[in-house]
């Protein structure tokens, strides 16, 4: 690998995988997303470990499940031990800037800015009837990471740019509006609200045109060729399937699977689609491998481009929204998952006081549970996911030690959280 390699990652929260044009969605949602797909590798079955930002966007930074690195909830941090990707680049030369635009991913609640020379946060929008800013829009998030791209394109960087735009509440984009009429109803889960979902894609529109001016750029300061670029998204959304909306305590497809493209530097093996199991856990590794820098042994991810990882099994686990009350070790060690699952193969199986288990090559949208108690497949699986609940509650246990948190969320967090609506009003 050269020795000049930026690493660029484009996240865009709340993001459903299969509402991209590149991931098959029959609407025009996302033309500068599917034209940079062509030029890198697409991962078709790409899974967050838990629907929410926090503990989402930390497990990508950490290579470690929610439970591990204590991030569990929004408003939560990671735990002081808890070492994420920029100090490990730091250590190889690396410069590197986070532009977030979620209050959610605010420093001072997640400690996610270890390592960033520079962690910015772009809020300059407000939610519902909010009366502060809780979210930056990507025109914005693209200013302030443009001028930092910009001045630091002679030395070695890594930027997490973050987009929130199809974050809920929607606003509706009417010059992204295209082909609303076109909408098949078989291709969506039953019970799915098309009046959200046309909201929905104009976000991912209006996203999509701030992506392609962010790659035109990089094109522009010749950047783009030798670096590494990933796209993901953190969680993806529910639109009344399953009788949910949003995201976060879930663990069917709709919340878990999220777009993966990652495009090489010299962009080797582009036009390439990888279909096996992989998580957003396997970002940090993939990276550092792609760098020959060596992965910590604690990173529970992979790289991508391993095809050992294709009989690995991939776990799951949700928690309630946000923490709104005081923290402290008595609330931080109570915080245990609400549901869990697993996906082994083709095979999910979800834990929610009881067993389901669905075929995701038949049955996407889980619609049909196909668990048999207590025999065949369904009895390894339920072993398996069982082994997993004991060893998360265990976890949870030995991590008093770890314990030691920043202090307790302050008035303006509590109404940003919730004019995110991750507090109940
Ligand atoms: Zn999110």
């Amino acid at each position: 690998m050269s020795y000049a390699t930026n690493v660029i990652i484009i996240a865009v929260d709340t993001l459903r995988a299969d509402h991209l044009g590149c991931y098959g969605y029959p609407r025009n949602t996302s033309p500068n997303i599917d034209q940079f797909a062509e030029d890198g590798v697409k991962f078709t079955r790409c899974f967050t470990p838990s629907p929410l930002t926090t503990p989402a966007f930390a497990s990508m930074l950490s290579s470690l499940p929610p439970y591990k690195h204590g991030a569990k909830r929004n408003g939560m941090s990671v735990f002081d031990r808890v070492k994420i990707l920029p100090q490990y680049l730091r250590k190889h030369g690396y410069y590197s800037g986070a532009f977030i635009s979620n209050w959610t991913l605010k420093k001072d609640l997640t400690l996610l800015n270890r390592g960033f020379d520079t962690y910015t946060e772009v809020f300059n929008k407000r939610r519902w009837f909010g009366m502060v800013s809780a979210e930056g829009d990507a025109k914005k998030v693209n200013e302030v990471a443009l001028r930092w791209i910009y001045n630091n394109s002679k030395r070695k960087f890594f930027i997490w740019i973050h987009y929130t735009d199809p974050h809920d509440p929607y606003v509706y984009h009417k010059e992204f509006d295209n082909g609303y009429k076109e909408v098949i109803p078989e291709a969506y889960p039953e019970g799915s609200d098309f009046k959200k979902i046309r909201k929905y894609d104009t976000e991912i529109g209006y996203t999509d045109q701030y992506i392609g001016e962010l790659i035109k750029r990089i094109k522009e300061l010749n950047l783009y060729d030798d670096s590494l670029i990933i796209f993901m998204a953190d969680h993806g959304e529910s639109f009344g399937e399953h009788d949910y909306y949003g995201h976060g305590r879930r663990l069917y497809n709709s919340g878990l699977h999220v777009p993966l493209i990652v495009k090489l530097p010299g962009n080797i093996n582009d036009h390439t689609v990888i279909e096996r199991n992989v998580s957003i856990l396997d970002i940090a590794p993939t990276i550092l491998s792609q760098l020959e820098i060596p992965v910590p042994e604690d990173m529970v991810g992979d790289n991508l481009f391993n095809p050992k990882i294709d009989k690995r099994v991939l776990y799951f686990e949700t928690y309630k929204g946000a923490v709104h009350q005081d923290r402290g070790k008595k609330f931080h060690l109570k915080v245990e998952p609400v549901r869990y699952g697993l996906l082994k193969d083709n095979m999910k199986m979800i834990y929610d006081n009881g067993f389901e288990s669905y075929n995701i090559q038949k049955d996407w949208f889980e619609s049909t549970n196909v668990y048999k108690n207590p025999n065949g497949e369904s009895a390894v699986l339920s072993d398996l996911l069982n082994e997993f609940i004991a060893k998360v509650k265990e976890f949870i246990e030995y991590s008093k030690k770890y314990f030691k948190q920043k202090s307790d969320l302050t008035e303006e967090d509590i109404e940003k959280l919730k004019s995110l609506g991750y507090i109940k009003k």
